[in-house]
């Protein structure tokens, strides 16, 4: 899944007002973010299969330390607990949004990727619904989770000026033509950039989070 997990973000931001929206960006996609790095490390591997499933190439055999299910309660965890530690308000409600930001990944995983996710690194038991095996139901999927998680956040946030009104405009093209550009550019031939390339795009978008910060506040 790509865009559809940044949903949870925007719902949490709504129940922990005090975690910047950028914060639960990052949240979501910080197991894929340490898969990038992972990747381009040779720690996790992947191989490109055509037509592996209807929506991509990517045969992700080897991420066991990202993305089997007791290592995202792991990630989960301690990402929870080091935002309890950094916050200045609301630690508790704040961690406990953060933790289960980064564990909604994995759940969103689950729909779309077919068995790869393991149950613990080593194990045999692989779970995946493989629903991007239906290309446009996947789309369709994304799609209306993002758009209808970011009307959530809209609605629970006021514009601080003309800039707050026309970002959440701005945003949805950026991330809409980076989803597009990500379905339809072919993978690198040195997969380890295809790593690295997701980790910048990550942060990229983890900045178009730190716009709405910037330019919205809590209602
Ligand atoms: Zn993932």
């Amino acid at each position: 899944m790509f865009i559809g997990h940044y949903a949870p973000a925007f719902l949490g931001k709504r129940i922990a007002k005090t975690v910047p929206l950028w914060v639960l960006f990052a949240a979501v996609q910080l197991v894929d973010i340490a898969w990038g790095v992972f990747i381009a490390t040779g720690i996790e591997h992947v191989r490109i299969i055509e037509g592996f499933t209807a929506s991509n190439s990517l045969d992700l055999y080897d991420m066991p330390w990202t993305h089997s299910l007791v290592m995202a309660l792991v990630w989960s965890l301690g990402a929870g607990w080091l935002w309890s530690l950094v916050a200045r308000r609301e630690k508790t409600l704040g961690g406990l949004i953060v933790g289960a930001a980064v564990f909604s990944h994995w759940l969103t995983d689950l729909i779309v990727h077919v068995p790869d996710l393991l149950l613990y690194p080593g194990s045999d038991i692989k779970f995946g619904f493989g629903l991007w095996n239906n290309f446009p139901v996947a789309m369709g999927l994304e799609l209306a989770l993002f758009l209808g998680a970011m009307a959530v956040y809209l609605t629970g946030t006021r514009a601080k000026g003309m800039a707050g009104r026309i970002w959440p405009l701005v945003a949805t093209a950026l991330m809409l033509g980076l989803f597009y550009l990500g379905m339809t550019t072919p993978p690198p031939e040195d997969l380890t950039l295809a790593g690295s390339s997701a980790v910048v795009m990550y942060l990229l978008i983890c900045a178009i989070a730190a716009g709405f910060d910037l330019t919205r506040a809590a209602k």
